[in-house]
C-alpha cells in the first residue's frame, strides 16, 4: 500500500516538536508524498498549543514553501483541541479563513482553568467504571456536537487520551462526512473500534502524527489495524494499492 498524503504532522510552532517547517515538507518529498497538512496544536492547550497570533506567520510560511516546492501540495491544518460538551473548538474567528485543513481532538490540558470537568472524568475513569461512563458520555456528545457545528475535515486519534462511544460517533461522521483517523502513533482507532466504524459509511484516513521528522509518511502500525480489521483501501483517503 502507498501512502499519498499524510494529514497530520507538528512543527516547532507546537510545544511539543522542534521540527521547522522547511525541514518537515523536504522530508515529505524525500517519503514521497504529493501533499501534507502541517496540523500544530490549537491555542487553548497550554502546554503544546500555537499562539492564535503566530497563525497569520504561519501561513505566510506555508505560502513561501508552496513557491520554493512546487512538486508537492502543502497545507495550512490545524489539530483544535475539543474543548467542550456543546462541540467547542479552539479554531479563532481570525484563524479560521487562514487554514486550509481542520482536524479535531481531545487532549488533555486544553482550556485549562475555564471547563475542567472534561479533564477530571477523563483521568479518573480509569478508577471508577461509573465515572467511565459518563466521561464516554460527555466525550462523545463532546465530538458529536463539534462535527455537526462545524466543518472538520478529521476526528484525530478517536478513543485515545479519553473512552468514546465509536458506533455513535461513526454514525454522526458518516452523517456529516467527518473523516475518521487511523492513527499511527497512538493506537486508536483500533482494530475493534475499525471494525464498528466501518458499518457507516465513514471515510478513513491514516496518519503519522510526527513530532519527528523521522516520523513523517510513516503509518505502518495503521497499515497493521488497517489489515487485521479487513478495511478495504479504497475506504482510506490517503492510501492507495499501488506496490512500492
Ligand atoms: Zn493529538
Ligand atoms: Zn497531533
Amino acid at each position: 500500500m502507498k501512502l499519498k498524503g499524510d494529514y497530520h504532522m507538528h512543527s516547532k510552532y507546537s510545544g511539543d516538536c522542534k521540527n521547522e517547517m522547511e525541514a518537515v515538507v523536504k522530508q515529505a518529498i524525500e517519503m514521497g508524498l504529493s501533499e501534507i497538512a502541517i496540523t500544530d496544536h490549537g491555542p487553548m492547550h497550554s502546554g503544546y498549543g500555537i499562539k492564535a497570533s503566530q497563525y497569520p506567520e504561519m501561513r505566510a510560511e506555508i505560502d513561501a514553501l508552496r513557491q520554493k516546492y512546487p512538486q508537492i501540495s502543502i497545507l495550512l491544518g490545524l489539530e483544535a483541541n475539543l474543548i467542550g460538551t456543546a462541540g467547542e473548538i479552539d479554531l479563532t474567528d481570525t484563524m479560521q479563513p487562514l487554514c486550509d485543513w481542520l482536524n479535531v481532538g481531545y487532549h488533555f490540558g486544553s482550556n485549562l482553568g475555564r471547563d475542567m470537568g472534561l479533564h477530571i472524568r477523563n483521568f479518573l475513569s480509569k478508577f471508577s467504571k461509573r465515572i467511565y461512563e459518563r466521561a464516554k458520555k460527555d466525550n462523545t456528545m463532546a465530538m458529536i456536537n463539534a462535527m455537526r457545528k462545524h466543518s472538520i475535515r478529521m476526528l484525530t486519534h478517536p478513543g485515545a487520551k479519553g473512552p468514546v462511544d465509536i458506533d455513535a460517533v461513526a454514525r454522526v461522521a458518516a452523517e456529516t462526512g467527518t473523516m475518521l483517523e487511523i492513527n499511527n502513533s497512538h493506537g486508536h482507532l483500533t482494530v475493534e473500534e475499525i471494525k464498528i466504524a466501518m458499518q457507516y459509511d465513514v471515510v478513513f484516513v491514516a496518519n503519522s502524527d510526527a513530532h519527528r521528522i523521522e516520523r513523517i509518511g510513516i503509518v505502518t502500525d495503521s497499515i497493521q489495524r488497517i489489515v487485521e480489521a479487513g478495511l478495504p483501501t479504497d475506504r482510506i483517503y490517503n492510501l492507495d494499492d499501488a506496490c512500492v
